[in-house]
Formats: structure tokens, sequence, C-alpha cells
């Protein structure tokens, strides 16, 4: 019998079974083969994990200073780093990205974790002028509480740090939601904030193949936040969830994300920003470029240096450092995928490079594809594919450039491609999305908001302004003279 890596439940700083004792298994999308085995949790258990969070809450780590959150912050940074081999190699496993890429993005989560570090001690109140002189007036930024980060299977540590590490430097506790698809490397980080001197409850995490335990945690009566990154469509029900128990939510949501290129842009460069932005990690971000919308003049070179550079991309396995491009991380999106490359070409899109499974690789490799032929009604160009597809549209003058980036939903990124300063700037501004890069994309930072506009979600995270997404206000009145009032009226 196949040997499998185990993870339990990780409930008030200890690793438990399910309730129920069952357990599901997680696949290796390269190999096929199931790699590793995790509890099952139930709505019980999640009923456990919130009671350990609030119990963390109003214990030991509710009396902890912003000093002393920032030096265990500190150290867990430290404990990320030296674990981030293991952790790169569990996400791996599990969701097909490759491991070049996932070293390094899990050595970058320290940078999380000292950022928010460093704003730990300044969570600061105000003193506020009164209009009455006999009051003193000052407000208190108190942690929001227990919060419920749900997260999807893309880089699951990266986008559970971007709720984390701003939750935990505000005082919060955090109950951990991972995704089925990708659910071991949440299980193995929550461990190492014990390592790192944690008090218990402060992390749980609470792993099952059903999705209803999610929503459990997101309508649960004893959360008081809930940070969400997935789908659209589950984002909604996530809400409604929250909403019921009038719970705050951040939505970090799905991408149609446009890379406008002008005429005037350097198009060796433009390729490759566009080849980074849709073929990097499989097209499985939600960030994803998946929409070019090009100067009609220089159309067919742009499209041909993408679809040359298409042809040479290594695909393989994830562990290989030459690998360029990994399999679609788990069998059901790899059928959705195919069944938007069928779309595309049922509706009359035109393949310049791909469209198909690579099935010389087996299992679930899907070639890098560039669709010409879409106009802007065209399923693909509306939708999330979430693989790598490219959809490309042209355009005759800014104006339309402009209409046919924000002719979507969503409005999560997008990247202009000028050398022309004036109409960089000009049309980033025009953008509706979250954020714009300027001949570049896909760059990231824990200092800098990321967040999307319309269906994209709700919300910023990343940057100073995220930490109050984990606080709230309290005014405190304090009375000076000493004497009564007439207690009829309003002070
Ligand atoms: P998903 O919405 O299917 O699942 C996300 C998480 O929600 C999983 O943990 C899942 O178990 C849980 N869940 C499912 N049903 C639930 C419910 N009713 N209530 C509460 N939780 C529930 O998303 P996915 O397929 O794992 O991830 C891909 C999607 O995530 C894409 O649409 C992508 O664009 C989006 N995404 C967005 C960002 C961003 O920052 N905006 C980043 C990465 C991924």
């Amino acid at each position: 019998m196949a040997e499998f890596e185990r993870f339990k439940l990780v409930i008030g700083g200890k690793p438990v079974d399910a309730t129920s004792g069952a357990t599901f298994r997680s696949v290796n999308p390269y190999t096929g083969q199931a790699w590793a085995e995790l509890a099952d949790a139930a709505p019980v258990d999640v009923d456990a994990a919130v009671a350990a969070a609030r119990s963390a809450l109003t214990g030991e780590w509710g009396g902890t200073t912003g000093f002393a959150r920032a030096r265990l912050m500190r150290r867990a940074a430290e404990v990320i780093a030296g674990n981030a081999e293991r952790l790169a190699r569990l996400e791996v496993s599990d969701s097909g990205k490759l491991y070049r890429e996932m070293i390094g993005q899990m050595a970058g989560l320290s940078s999380w974790f000292h950022y928010y570090a460093g704003l730990a001690d300044k969570v600061e109140g105000r003193q506020i002028p009164s209009p009455n002189p006999d009051y003193l007036v000052y407000t208190r930024k108190e942690p929001i509480g227990v919060v419920a980060a749900i997260t999807p299977w893309n880089s699951p540590l990266l986008l559970l740090t971007w709720k984390l590490a701003p939750a935990l430097a505000a005082g919060c506790t955090v109950v951990v939601k991972p995704s089925e698809h990708a659910p071991a490397s949440s299980v193995a980080f929550a461990e190492l904030f014990d390592q790192a001197g944690f008090p218990p409850g402060v992390v749980n995490v609470v792993t099952s193949q059903d999705p209803q335990v999610g929503a459990a945690l997101a309508g649960h009566p004893g959360v008081d936040k809930v940070a969400f990154t997935g789908s659209t469509a589950t984002g909604r029900r996530v809400a409604h969830a929250a909403a019921d128990n009038l719970n705050p939510v951040t939505l970090e949501l799905g991408g149609k994300s446009p890379q406008i290129v002008f005429a005037d842009a350097d198009l060796a460069a433009a390729a490759n920003g566009v080849v980074a932005g849709v073929f990097a990690a499989t097209g499985q971000t939600c960030m994803a470029g998946s929409r070019l919308v090009v100067h009609e003049s220089v159309h067919d070179e742009l499209v041909r240096l993408v679809a040359d550079r298409a042809a040479t991309i290594a695909l393989g396995d994830p562990m290989d450092p030459g690998t360029e491009m990994g399999p679609v991380a788990n069998a059901p999106q790899y059928a959705k995928v195919m069944d938007y490359l069928k779309t595309a070409q049922e509706e009359g899109a035109t393949l310049a490079y791909g469209g198909a499974a690579d099935a010389g690789l087996g299992g679930l490799f899907v070639k890098p594809t560039v669709l010409t032929g879409v106009g802007p009604e065209s399923t693909v160009v509306r939708e999330e594919v979430f693989g790598p597809v490219l959809s490309t549209l042209t355009f005759h003058d800014e104006d339309e450039a402009v209409e046919l980036a924000n002719d979507t939903a969503f409005g999560l990124a997008g990247a202009v491609w000028t050398k022309d300063v004036h109409r960089a700037h000009r049309v980033a501004a025009r953008v509706r999305a979250g954020t714009v890069w300027i001949n570049a994309y896909r760059v990231v930072a824990p200092s800098v908001p990321f967040g999307g506009y319309g269906q994209s979600g709700i919300g910023r995270e990343n940057g100073v302004d995220a930490i109050e997404a984990y606080t709230q206000t309290k005014s405190v009145w304090v009375e000076l003279t000493g004497g009564t009032r007439d207690p009829f009226t309003l002070g």
C-alpha cells in the first residue's frame, strides 16, 4: 500500500483527528497519485476550531501588546523562511505549481510577516477634540475578533498570508479553511506558528473535502469577520452567509484582466509580459492577463511573438527546474479548461497556438493557447477560464482600447504597454481595476494594496490599510469634572 504523508486538523495548538475519524486524500496532479491523507472535518470540528480561536482571543493572546505580537511575527517569519523548501514541496505536490516559482514564493512569505510585524506596534487610536470641554475623548483600535480565512487551491499559502499577517498584527485569531484540492500546506504552515511561540488557538486549520465545511465556517455565529479568496460564485455565497451574521467580509475573487498594448510599445517586452500574465502558473492565477487588447497595426506581429514563445514553453514535471508550465491543478479544473477550448472553437475562434491537451505528457497538461478571431461577446472573452488561454481583441484608438478593457464584469488587474508616458498614466487611470501595471505584469508586494473592482471583490489586501479590515474602533468618553448633569437631555 502506498505511503501517504498525513495531516491532521490544527485546533487549539494541537494536531487532532476529525471528530468522525474520517480522512480524505489529496492527489498530485502531475503523477495522478494520491500522496497525502488529511482529516476530513465536519461542521462539529468547525465549532471546535472557532471555540479554540475564541478562547485564545479572551485568553493569553488577547492580553498581548502589539510589541509582543511583532516579536512573535518576526520569529514566525524566520521559522517560515527556514521551512520554505518543505512548504514549497507540499504546494507542488498538492497543486502542480512549479517548484521554481514556489520556493521563491514560500521564502517571500516572510516579508509579509516582517512588514505587518512592523505595523503591529503602531495600531493607534486617536485623541479626538470634543465640542464639550468637560470630556476627554479617545479611540481604541481593537482586534475585530475571530477571523474565518477561506482560501482557494492556487497559491494557498500566499493568499492565506495576505489575511493572516494583518489579522495577527491586529491581534485577531484565525480559523483557516483551505481548499479541498490543496489542503496540506496550510496544516504544515499552522504548525510553524506553534514553533514560533504563538499561544495555542491563535491559528487553527480545518481541512475537509466537503465544501459545506467552508459554508459552515463562513456563516458561523462565533466568527467576527470573513476573509475569502476564491471564485466569484462562491464569494457571493460567502457574502450572504457573512451578512446573516452582520459580519464584514473581504472578498478576493476572479478576474478577466486586460493587457492593453499600444502600437508604440516595446513588443518583445510586451510579448514577454503577456506570457508572464497568462502562461505563468499555467494561467491559474486570479490576476491572469487573459485578454490581450492590442492595436490593430501590431496585432499580427505581437500574436506571432507570443505564439512563438508559447511553442517553446517547456511543459513537464513541476519539480524539474527546467519546466516552465506544470499541469492544470486538478481534474475538475482540467475539464473546465478543455470545455472552454471546445466552446471557443465552436464559436469560431482561430488557434494561433495550442488549443488542446498535451497528450504526450499524460495527465492534466493543456498546451499554452493563443486565440484570435474572438469578439467581445465570445464566452472565452467574458468568462474566467483559470487556465493557460489567451484571447486577443484589436482596437483602433485609445478610447476603443479603454472601452474593450473595461467591457467586463470583473476588475481585478490590467496592464498598459506603451512608451508614451502621458498615455500610460492616462489609460491607467481609466482602466477599472484594482491594480494596473505599466510595462509590467504580475508583480505584488506586502506594501501594495491588492483587490478588485466590480465582481472581482470587496476590500483590499496588503498595504498599511489592510490592517483596518481586522480592527474595529471603540470611542471612549471620559467625564472630566466629576459633576452631574441633566439626565433627560442628550449630552
Ligand atoms: P472556490 O470558490 O471553488 O473555492 C474557494 C474556497 O471556498 C475553497 O476553500 C472551498 O472549499 C470554499 N468553499 C466552497 N464552497 C463554499 C461555500 N459555500 N462557503 C464557503 N466556502 C466555500 O475557488 P477555487 O476554485 O478554489 O479557486 C479559484 C478561484 O479563485 C478563481 O475564480 C480565482 O480567480 C479565484 N482567486 C482569486 C484571487 C484574488 O486574489 N482575487 C486569488 C486566487 C484565486
